[in-house]
């Protein structure tokens, strides 16, 4: 018997963070921000966090009491740009009764908190994490393998190409998927086949379009792809819309403007995503345009 009006099929998707590398702020950021990657996404009313850049900061003072007791945050992988928010998730990170459960699946199973006791300690940073008064349990896992939560939810994985490697996630509620796919390099030939696999038929994909394929020879090798090869992949895999993250720190709102009307010009469902812009994911169709942060006169 179904019972689906007490069913939540929302798979809702939130970007807090897009910017790759580093934050930026200033006049040329307005509408698309500067901070790095920290995304919601929430199945029905199940929370999971990936990334915990600068963007995480404003996610806690969002929600703030908002948040569940027990937070699923899902590291793509740990350098500084998806790492660096973490100790400023307040007020979550000083509430006794939370648990944050990190999982990371690009060190050969190992988890996270090795990488992060060496980052958050002096005299990189003033404290360790273990002061904060909130518990950190640390999960390892191999890219490729599903996830299966502690409440029997699953996330499906898959490694991607860039330097130490890079987790890609696909999350499936209520017949909707929704694909998270940075940081990673295009590789030649392309669209790679397992990815197209990962990928296929998602209803949003989030994608990493640092680059444009006009700027992408003299930054080969470090790990990032260009807009035009997520609508590459996209249309091969069948993907109904795209959404750019990991934005460079020299593209200004007006760059990136220009870039999302050549893109949509070629898939008119796909955008570049802007800092706080939610998404339903397989609603009618993924937003051409979003509010700008603030609108200037
Ligand atoms: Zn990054
Ligand atoms: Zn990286």
């Amino acid at each position: 018997m179904s019972n689906s009006l007490s069913v939540d099929d929302s798979l809702l998707l939130r970007f807090w963070g897009v910017r790759g590398s580093t934050p930026v702020s200033g006049p040329d950021y307005v509408e698309f921000g500067g901070s790095t990657p920290c995304l919601e996404v929430r199945c029905g009313q199940r929370l999971f966090l990936v990334d915990a850049g600068s963007g995480l900061y404003n996610c806690g003072q969002h929600h703030r009491a908002d948040l569940p007791k027990t937070i699923d945050l899902l590291f793509s992988h740990l350098h500084l740009d998806h790492t660096g928010g973490l100790p400023f998730f307040k007020p979550a990170v000083f509430d006794p009764e939370r648990v944050i459960n990190t999982y990371c699946g690009n060190l050969d199973g190992q988890s996270a908190e090795d990488a992060l006791g060496r980052l958050y300690a002096p005299p990189l940073f003033p404290v360790t994490l273990d002061i904060l008064p909130c518990t950190f349990k640390h999960h390892g896992f191999r890219a490729g393998e599903s996830l299966t939560l502690e409440d029997g939810t699953r996330v499906d994985t898959i490694l991607l190409n860039h330097p130490q490697g890079s987790v890609g996630y696909r999350f499936a509620h209520a017949g909707k998927r929704l694909c998270i796919v940075s940081d990673v390099e295009h590789t030649d030939p392309w669209p790679d086949p397992a990815l197209m696999r990962f990928v296929a038929g998602a209803d949003l994909m989030v994608y990493d379009g640092m680059f444009t394929d006009g700027e992408y020879p003299t930054c080969r090798g470090w790990g990032h792809s260009t807009w035009q090869k997520g609508v590459e992949l996209a249309q091969a895999a069948g993907v109904k819309g795209l959404a750019i993250i990991h934005l460079h720190p020299c593209h200004s709102d007006a760059t990136l403007r220009a870039m999302e009307a050549d893109m949509q010009a070629i898939m008119p469902s796909a955008f570049i995503a802007r800092e706080r812009q939610s998404v339903q994911v397989g609603a009618v169709a993924a937003p051409r345009r979003a509010a700008p942060l603030v609108r200037i006169a």
